[in-house]
């Protein structure tokens, strides 16, 4: 499975990649987990246009999905969450270019990488960023800690009455761009 990707390439031939890695082997994101089991589906698209100015650009796009073990804010228990992740971003080659596509460019998020980028940092970083601040089960058993009756809505239920479903059954709904197949 490539981790270790050449991001210039994958745009430039317009590639995509995929692979699956357990929620174990991502140790800052498991390190926030109740529940280290599970993996992550993933792909990478990598493709270039030319923007309104008919300037080139690279272009990557992340999808992902698993069932992260969350802790319930109430039982302690873990909480069967749904993690999906569907992101594009624009390739700079330095620090300086990020900033003026910065400028120009609003929905995208600006990436600066390298000949030896790494999807599995990437896809770390978002899935860290797309936790919810808190989570419960749907129906728990054990009253919240906090004593309020009503969950804010910032909490995150669930329930894990069921079994986790396939994460690549979950990333195949993701599955959009018709060009990627
Ligand atoms: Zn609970």
């Amino acid at each position: 499975m490539p981790t270790k990707i050449d991001a210039f390439e994958l745009t430039r031939a317009g590639l995509s990649l995929e692979g699956c890695v357990p929620v174990v082997a991502l140790s800052r994101l498991s390190s926030l987990l109740a529940s280290g089991e599970g993996e992550v589906a993933w792909q990478i698209d990598g493709w270039r246009q030319r923007d309104a100015a008919g300037l080139e650009q690279l272009r990557l796009r992340l999808r992902a999905s698993a069932t992260l073990g969350l802790s319930c804010g109430r039982c302690l228990g873990v909480v069967h969450w749904p993690l999906e992740i569907d992101r594009g971003f624009l390739l700079a080659t330095n620090e300086i270019q990020a900033g003026q596509i910065d400028d120009t460019e609003e929905e995208l998020d600006v990436l600066v990488a390298s000949r030896q980028f790494l999807v599995l940092e990437l896809l770390e970083d978002e899935a860290i960023l797309a936790l919810p601040p808190a989570s419960s089960h749907g129906h728990c058993d054990r009253p919240e800690l906090s004593g309020r009756s009503t969950g804010s809505g910032q909490t995150a239920s669930s329930t894990d009455e069921l079994a986790p479903p396939s994460p690549f059954a979950a990333l195949r709904s993701l599955k959009r761009k018709p060009s990627s197949w």
